[in-house]
């Protein structure tokens, strides 16, 4: 089968020809029919420290996938062969202290497909058939990838009764521009969504954001937000781009006794006064991995289902499911000219 793989430690992927995987006991193997592209992939692409220091190559990449199982390893009596599926990414070790309290989100033993382990890139992947979740008839396979990054934000938005709050979401990528439209379907009062790309900006207004902000080269990311803002206080910040400039702007912008809720991934260490700015304004920090499992799956699901969120409006590329493809693709992510981009079949 055709696979896209990191084949060396290096920038770049490549696409090869490999064996069709086997689902092993207690496994499914999936025919992929989509496959989107996630700020991740962009790591593993340019190969950061990050992607370096944990990926062992030659390694299939991807890890947001949709398909149809194809074929059942031995043990599996929950899931059939023609059954469409979305997929968890995130392969837990269900022993580990965590795993046991149920915060199967934070295990500490955790296999990320397409990072640790083989992923979707490719015309068949083989998963542990717990990692599957059915889709209802007529479901997109684009929007099935789609979902579990959508699960992020649902993840993240989960951390706070946000109904008649004034939220800023700072990154409005693909997760930022969900975090929008789950934040207007939960009834926040004001959404202030703030980015680089002018894009990005407009598809974050498109998906439920009051405003939508770009940020200048140069400019200050808290006159710009204080400009929409008016006297208004910000009761939460969703932090989703990961930027230096975001976590600092953010942790004097949320009032007193307010949240900030963490998912997006920096390249360094970022200098935070916990002393004067988080300790003695009260604030309340959440570290966002993943989705909980699987509570948020049944949340995306329903809110994709209701239209709250709008997949239509957050996936704007479909490419084929091709190597060259995938270089477009990350080609346009740096750009910030698009949402969610999906490979079809
Ligand atoms: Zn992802
Ligand atoms: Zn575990």
């Amino acid at each position: 089968m055709k696979a896209v793989i990191k084949s060396s430690p290096g920038p770049g992927f490549i696409e090869v020809d490999v064996p069709v995987p086997e689902p092993g006991t207690s496994e499914v193997r999936i025919r992929v029919e989509a496959a989107s592209i996630c700020g991740t992939d962009i790591h593993l692409y340019d190969w950061n420290p990050w992607a370096a220091g944990r990926v062992v190559p030659p390694r299939i990449m991807g890890h947001e996938i949709c398909g149809v199982i194809d074929a059942i390893g031995s043990g599996v009596t929950d899931r059939a062969v023609g059954t469409r599926v979305a997929v968890e990414s995130h392969i837990v070790c269900r022993t580990c202290p965590e795993c046991l309290r149920g915060e199967f989100h934070v295990c500490r033993n955790t296999s990320i497909l397409g990072v640790d382990r083989d992923g979707g890139f490719a015309e068949f992947i083989a998963v542990p058939s717990v990692n599957t979740w059915p889709l209802w008839d007529d479901c997109d396979p684009a929007v099935g990838a789609a979902m579990e990054p959508v699960g992020n934000a649902v993840h993240a938005t989960s951390v706070a009764d946000l109904s008649g709050s004034t939220v800023v979401v700072m990154g409005a990528g693909p997760i930022g521009c969900a975090c929008c439209a789950i934040a207007r379907a939960k009834g926040a009062a004001h959404i202030i969504a703030v980015d680089r790309s002018p894009f990005r900006a407009a598809l974050a207004k498109t998906m439920g954001a009051d405003a939508g902000c770009t940020l200048e080269p140069g400019a200050s990311m808290q006159e710009v937000i204080s400009q929409v803002l008016g006297d208004r206080e910000v009761d939460g910040v969703l932090e989703m781009s990961g930027a230096v400039e975001a976590i600092q702007t953010a942790v004097h912008l949320v009032r007193p006794g307010g949240w900030i809720s963490m998912l997006g991934l920096g390249d360094a260490p970022v200098a935070v006064d916990f002393s004067t700015d988080v300790v003695m304004r009260g604030l309340t920090l959440y570290g966002i991995v993943g989705r909980e499992l699987f509570a948020t799956w049944e949340e995306t699901t329903r809110l994709i289902r209701t239209g709250a969120i709008s997949m239509t409006s957050l996936i704007t590329d479909r490419l084929p499911f091709t190597g060259s493809a995938i270089d477009e693709a990350v080609r346009r992510l740096k750009k910030g000219t698009s949402g969610k981009i999906v490979l079809t079949r």
